[in-house]
């Protein structure tokens, strides 16, 4: 075994019911004293409510899913007094105070509320026009997360399905992206296991806790697998798709992951195996399915907004993005395929 894992240097602070005592607590040990708080107007009583004990300067609500780049001149504009940011709300939210933090190196404390997992990644995303943009600088990884799963019980079922399969394909393709290595392998395998316990309570009861927990500390995990391993195969399909076409981001991954996982698992039987144990399934494929089958997931992208017109362009835009360590090539016709099976949501 011969390997380089880098660890991000982030603390991580989990505790149901405790966001309002952990933010109090991090933001005093920062030494901040003019706070931006940064959440959408559906999250801006949540996060009035935990913020309540900070030195507040500015509250921006502001927010886009994909961070338009005149959302984020808004936001910097509106942070020129901030000495700290901190974001309430799910990866758009938290993705705009990485906006904020590359241009004026404000620290974040990211509270999030989706299992979307940017709080624990240094990549940073704009959009302009239909051109997506990501970028890796340390200066945007937050330096504290507080995690409470009391903030995400009010997520509707639908999205925290979307949202968790969104976490498992941060595992899966963690198993073969550029920079997968066994540390963030054995992250991605308790992550995929994590969901598989944790997702189907949060169907049967959206308010489980325990459910909740196990879903929310699997969405960590999957976003430290991924920030470590880099984007494989299935993020820069979903990653050209949600900037070009303007999908919903965790609809996206989760119904493009097991065609992702049909196409590469018979070439990567390290990684096929691993989800299959973690999964409990003899197949890793099959284990998906199963998760899928139980929790309801999304299953076409023409339920959301992609048109099959769209098909060979996007297949075209995706095919100079593929990693060339994908453990199989990639040509346009495989795309184009992929793409054409998961519009229509066929067999995978
Ligand atoms: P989102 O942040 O857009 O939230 C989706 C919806 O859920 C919104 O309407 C929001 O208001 C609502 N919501 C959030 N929390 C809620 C709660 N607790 N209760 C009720 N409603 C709630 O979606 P997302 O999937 O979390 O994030 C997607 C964005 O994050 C995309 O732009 C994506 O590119 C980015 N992202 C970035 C990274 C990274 O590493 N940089 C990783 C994952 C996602």
């Amino acid at each position: 075994m011969r390997f380089v894992h880098d660890n991000l240097p982030q603390r991580v602070c989990f505790g149901s019911g405790e966001a309002a005592t952990m933010l109090e607590r991090e933001i005093a040990s920062i030494g901040a004293t003019r706070v931006m708080v940064i959440a959408a107007k559906a999250e801006a009583g949540l996060a009035d409510r935990i913020t309540a004990g900070l030195p507040v300067a500015v509250r921006h609500d502001d927010v886009v899913m994909h961070v338009p780049v005149e959302v984020a001149d808004r936001a910097r504009i509106a942070s020129v007094n901030a000495d700290a940011l901190v974001s309430v709300g799910g990866g758009s939210t938290t993705g705009l105070a990485k906006a904020v933090a590359l241009t004026s190196g404000l620290p974040i404390v990211a509270v999030p509320t989706t299992y979307a997992g940017s709080e624990a990644t240094p990549v940073w995303g704009l959009t302009e026009g239909a051109r997506k943009t990501t970028g890796i600088d340390p200066v945007v990884l937050p330096k504290v997360i507080v995690y409470d799963a009391t903030l995400t019980t009010s997520l509707p079922v639908e999205m925290s399905v979307a949202s968790g399969l969104n976490a498992l394909a941060h595992c899966v393709d963690s198993l073969w992206a550029p920079k997968a290595d066994p540390v963030n392998a054995a992250f991605a395998a308790e992550g995929i296991r994590s969901l598989r316990a944790g997702l189907p309570r949060i169907v049967a009861e959206p308010g489980d806790l325990p459910g909740r927990e196990q879903v929310l500390y699997a969405a960590y995990l999957s976003a430290a697998a991924f920030a470590s391993a880099g984007s494989g195969l299935h993020h820069k399909i979903c990653h050209v798709l949600g900037g070009a076409y303007n999908l919903p981001h965790a609809q996206t991954h989760a119904v493009i992951l097991p065609y992702v996982l049909a196409f590469n698992a018979p070439a990567a039987p390290d990684a096929e195996q691993r989800i299959a144990t973690a999964f409990g399934t003899v197949r890793a494929i099959d284990g998906l399915r199963e998760l899928r089958d139980a929790v309801g997931a999304p299953r076409a992208l023409r339920d959301y907004g992609f048109s099959e017109a769209d098909i060979p362009a996007a297949a075209e835009a995706i095919l100079p993005a593929v990693p060339p360590g994908n453990p199989r090539p990639v040509t346009v016709e495989d795309l184009r395929r992929l793409l054409q099976a998961a519009w229509s949501g066929g067999p995978f």
